[in-house]
């Protein structure tokens, strides 16, 4: 194994594809880390905001990266993001982040400054990772790599219910199109764009439950690794 005692499970794959949904399971039941690497770009966009900085003005970008602090903790089994000293968990999650996230990730430098944390935090432990690069780039010899991917409709329906759930003020339309223009971003960007990891297992899950996406993971989990703890 990678790290001789240490495995890693990347999931990549569009939004709205249930990525983090199957993490945290997997997370839970193997009792290892999960680190939602999205909310990474999410902070980073939260904060050139807040700077007042155009995300997809790299002149602009690229000097506050220096500045930008931006901490991962846990809590109640909880992955919660701070700036700083301030937790902005819940910020990040409001919907005009998203497409700001996917404009600054185009930036390499900000791609770089996140790796470099993402594996920092990966090193020396068990983890499963979700993203758009983590098979490609960020964890390369995972020993179990998936591509999660559903029909784009599929995957607006599920983020529409889960952002009105919260309370947002979004229609399906917005949320539709929001995953357009971001799928189209993130498979079209020059560095480590969003693509199937040639060593990934696909896994489509457009006609399936939870239960059964959760089922089909654990089987794919089951046989790369065969890990006893994974029960049916
Ligand atoms: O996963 P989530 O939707 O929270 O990610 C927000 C944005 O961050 C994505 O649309 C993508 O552009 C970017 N991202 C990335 N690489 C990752 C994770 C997220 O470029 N590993």
């Amino acid at each position: 194994m990678a790290n001789n005692d240490f495995f890693a499970i990347a999931i990549d794959g569009p939004s709205g594809a249930g990525k983090s949904t199957m993490a945290k399971m997997l997370a839970k039941d193997l009792a290892i880390t999960y680190l939602d690497t999205g909310a990474m770009y999410r902070a980073a966009a939260v904060y050139a905001t807040r700077n007042n900085i155009d995300v997809n003005n790299s002149a602009e970008v690229i000097p506050l990266l220096d500045s930008l602090d931006i901490g991962i903790d846990y809590k109640d089994g909880h992955q919660t993001v701070s700036l700083g000293s301030d937790d902005v968990t819940l910020t990040i999650r409001e919907p005009w982040v998203s497409m700001k996230a996917s404009d600054i990730s185009k930036i390499p430098e900000v791609r770089t400054k996140l790796v470099d944390l993402q594996r920092k935090i990966a090193s020396g432990k068990n983890v499963v990772m979700d993203g758009r690069d983590i098979g490609t780039c960020v964890l390369p010899d995972a020993q179990v790599k998936i591509y999660l991917t559903a029909s784009s409709d599929a995957r607006a329906d599920r983020r529409y219910k889960e952002l009105i759930e919260k309370g947002d003020k979004v229609t399906y339309d917005e949320v539709l199109a929001d995953i357009i223009r971001r799928d189209n971003n993130d498979m079209n960007r020059a560095v480590s764009p969003l693509r199937q990891a040639e060593d990934a297992v696909l896994l489509d899950t457009s006609n399936l439950n939870i239960a059964q996406s959760v089922q089909a993971i654990k089987n794919i989990v089951r046989e790369k690794i065969g890990l006893c703890k994974i029960e049916n």
